[in-house]
């Protein structure tokens, strides 16, 4: 078969098409878009990823990463420090600084997947236990996704605080039904948490 595309068009389809959630069609498109566009912008955006992690450092308090360690938000003396959220990635904390929370942060750098051979050494759950233990923080908010995943890393977390009689009152984020869901859609496991985790009105 003949080769149709230029080597270098094909060499930036392949990788866009190693991204997550881009397929072969999507990443053509987004090569001839490129193709449109002047030099200028094509190297201004080669020089963004080729940059990307070159400042990056992970904070060495909260494990985010950030331009220098400790982070912006650890070093906010606005922030109130005697609450630590637990999340998995950097781009929970993106999320949940939308919210009114004003606490601190540690990112595990994942869920405990067995399937996908991640256990809890190769997560910050060693050093989120090191940091409970010096009794700084009153409440721990474990918000992990609540996939199977994100469940099980969550229970891991408590019963490690439970086994080392460490005093924190550990908190889990509710599970419910998404603003603006509709409950007849809501898969089972939603709706049951759904109640479990129901307020007073
Ligand atoms: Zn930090």
């Amino acid at each position: 078969m003949s080769k149709i595309l230029p080597d270098s068009v094909q060499k930036l389809i392949d990788e866009f098409g190693k991204l997550p959630g881009i397929g072969p069609k999507t990443a053509s498109r987004l090569v001839f878009y490129l193709l449109t566009k002047s030099n200028t912008d094509i190297e201004s955006l080669g020089e963004s990823v080729t940059n990307l992690k070159k400042n990056l450092v992970y904070c060495q308090e909260c494990f985010n990463i950030a331009e220098q360690s400790p982070c912006n938000i650890c070093a906010d003396p606005k922030r109130e420090k005697n609450t630590v959220m637990v999340v998995e990635e950097p781009l929970d904390v993106v999320a949940l600084s939308k919210t009114s929370y004003n606490g601190l942060y540690h990112v595990l750098g994942g869920v405990i997947s067995p399937i996908d051979g991640v256990g809890p050494e190769q997560l910050r759950v060693a050093e989120l236990i090191a940091k409970l233990k010096e009794e700084k923080f009153d409440e721990m908010i474990l918000a992990t996704d609540p996939s199977l995943e994100g469940e099980a890393t969550a229970m891991y977390i408590a019963k490690l605080v439970e086994k080392d009689k460490i005093k924190i009152k550990v908190t889990r984020i509710a599970r419910g039904l998404p603003v603006g869901g509709d409950l007849e859609y809501a898969d089972e496991i939603t709706l049951t948490r759904a109640l479990e985790g129901r307020n007073a009105y």
